[in-house]
């Protein structure tokens, strides 16, 4: 039915994090109206909602950050090489700022819906405040993990004291003084908050299912020289990025660990160890593909577990076993050191299984937890889970989530749109490089060719584009095949679905290398657009 009072845009963007910002400049610059819909009370994404204790970035400031404006670049002043989370939205709320964007978004609105309406060949767009919203374009920068998992378990609405996840954390900073703290989940927020909290709370009892392969950060405050050589440097670096294999102008050691002797892998694994950050998953060229040279990155940072943590049987509580890197890389200060300390406790739930939350704490299998406060650091629904969200129907009233089969059946094509979902574009969306990628490159790739595209459609006048079957079919293909030649789809992690109790099994990030994936992108629009259909309505109404 049409309802002619319904506001229009040209697009509508879901979120305001790197992606929905970036995805509004470009828009309005190219004279579309747009909308930006953004689920918190202010700008930042992931950097908005996980304000947890000893949050911060593990991919170094300098390259951090956009890249499409040279003056941007020079205003802007990093402190560290790893910025807090603060820093991070205090940037992005800058840039909001001086690029006048907070205009075109609306705070404290949630999409609820979005559905292709064919008669009038628009989306119509349905807002938690019961407003609806026709849109040419469809464009979400939601991320991938902004669907927060708490795990179903028995007994949390019973208990008495404070419960919190980290992806979700309160504006108002919590008080941990004198408290008896829980902490389910040991992944990059699990590692990041725990040394903080030990230092905060009375005490600290860390409920551990899986250990993890965590590597100094290394963090430090940046001179004044160095920022100065960075900003001379910008072209140079951005190019870096935008031409690299992950977003970053780190290049990868060019050897496998196998050519070394024994003393030389320790020696290279060494240097790496004291570089900190992603040094160490870049210190051989086949720690992801191959499986001897993978046990020994595992088997040098099992060393430094035992040589850091005192207590032997608490050491090797803390020690990996599956392969390294199938679980994303972490980073961590002071970690390991953390279990040191009086006031911390490791339980492995894995060993001995929470049976329940109750009024006072956690119970396990073996034991109970007398806790004031606890936090669920246990991850996201990653990929799908946040487009899985949103009822997002396209032609023929079709959900998204039964397309793709709950999961089981996910098909894009360049990770960017999917068939029957005509003017739709998922923003580093499933099967595109995404979050093996520094985001904010991967984000910028994303969004240009977003905006050109859409700039190109206006020019043709076209008012349609819809992917082909085939091309999305031969896509999916593709990523699937160049992920099986690695070992991260035999890791259990939220990369293969493996996090959430019941979620289809696949790996969802095109692992060809951003580089090529950026060729690849640019030689289709070259192409008019190959692998779409690109459709003329007569008469819009
Ligand atoms: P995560 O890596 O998925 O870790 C979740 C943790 O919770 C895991 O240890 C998991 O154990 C545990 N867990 C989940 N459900 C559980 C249950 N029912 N019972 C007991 N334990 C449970 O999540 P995350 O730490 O939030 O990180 C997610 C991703 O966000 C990261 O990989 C990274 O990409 C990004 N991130 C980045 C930064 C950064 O830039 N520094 C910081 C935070 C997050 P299992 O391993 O056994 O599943």
């Amino acid at each position: 039915m049409k309802n002619h009072s319904i506001k229009e845009v040209d697009a509508v963007v879901l979120g305001a994090g790197f992606a929905g910002l970036y995805m509004l400049y470009q828009l309005r610059s190219k004279g579309f109206s747009t909308v930006v819909y953004e689920a918190g009370d202010g700008v930042g994404g992931v950097w908005y909602w996980n304000r947890y204790p000893g949050a911060r970035c593990d991919v170094e400031s300098i390259y951090y950050n956009y890249t499409f404006s040279k003056e941007l670049y020079e205003e802007w002043n990093w402190t560290s090489r790893f910025p807090e989370q603060e820093e991070i939205l205090n940037y992005l709320n800058y840039v909001a700022d001086r690029f006048e964007l907070r205009k075109d978004i609306q705070f404290n609105i949630r999409v609820n819906a979005a559905h292709f309406d064919e008669e009038r060949s628009k989306w119509l767009i349905y807002l938690n405040n019961g407003s609806q919203v026709y849109a040419k374009y469809f464009i979400t920068g939601i991320g991938c993990l902004s669907a927060a998992n708490i795990p179903n378990m028995k007994g949390l609405n019973q208990f008495k004291g404070k419960w919190y996840h980290t992806g979700h954390w309160p504006h108002k900073k919590v008080d941990f003084t004198g408290k008896r703290v829980g902490i389910i989940g040991t992944g990059s927020s699990g590692i990041q908050a725990i040394p903080v909290l030990a230092k905060e709370a009375k005490h600290l009892t860390v409920f551990q299912r899986t250990p993890q392969y965590t590597i100094p950060a290394r963090n430090h405050f940046y001179d004044e020289e160095f920022i100065r050589s960075t900003k001379e440097n910008f072209e140079t670096l951005k190019q870096a990025m935008r031409n690299s294999v992950a977003g970053s102008p780190h290049q990868q050691n060019d050897r496998s660990a196998m050519e070394d002797s024994e003393s030389k892998q320790q020696q290279v694994f060494e240097d790496a160890w004291a570089e900190g950050g992603f040094a160490f998953a870049m210190s051989y060229n086949d720690l992801l593909t191959n499986e001897q040279s993978n046990e020994k990155a595992a088997d040098f940072i099992r060393s430094k577990i035992r040589e850091i943590v005192k207590d032997p049987k608490v050491a090797e509580r803390l020690s990996p076993k599956y392969m390294y890197g199938t679980k994303r890389q972490v980073l961590d200060t002071d970690y390991f050191e953390t279990y040191n300390r009086d006031n911390v406790l490791l339980v492995d739930v894995k060993e001995s299984p929470i049976d329940e939350i109750t009024e006072t704490g956690v119970k396990t299998a073996d034991d109970q937890y007398e806790l004031d406060i606890l936090i669920f650091a246990t991850g996201y629904d990653g990929m799908t889970g946040p487009l899985f969200k949103i009822d997002i129907k396209g032609r023929g009233g079709i959900a998204l989530k039964d397309k793709w089969e709950n999961g089981a059946s996910v098909r894009t094509y360049l990770g960017l749109t999917t068939a029957g979902f005509p003017n739709l574009f998922m923003i580093t969306g499933p099967e595109s490089p995404s979050v093996l990628v520094n985001m904010p490159i991967a984000i910028e790739q994303h969004v240009e060719w977003i905006a050109n595209c859409i700039e190109y459609l206006r020019e043709h006048d076209i008012d349609l584009m819809d992917t082909n079957v085939q091309a999305e079919e031969e896509w999916s293909k593709h990523c699937r095949e160049v992920a099986n030649t690695t070992l991260y789809v035999k890791g259990d992690s939220w990369y293969t679905g493996a996090n959430i109790a019941g979620k289809h099994r696949s790996f969802l990030i095109y692992l060809g290398g951003f580089d090529y994936y950026t060729k690849r992108c640019i030689e289709i629009a070259q192409n008019n657009f190959e692998g779409f259909t690109l459709q003329k309505l007569k008469t819009m109404s």
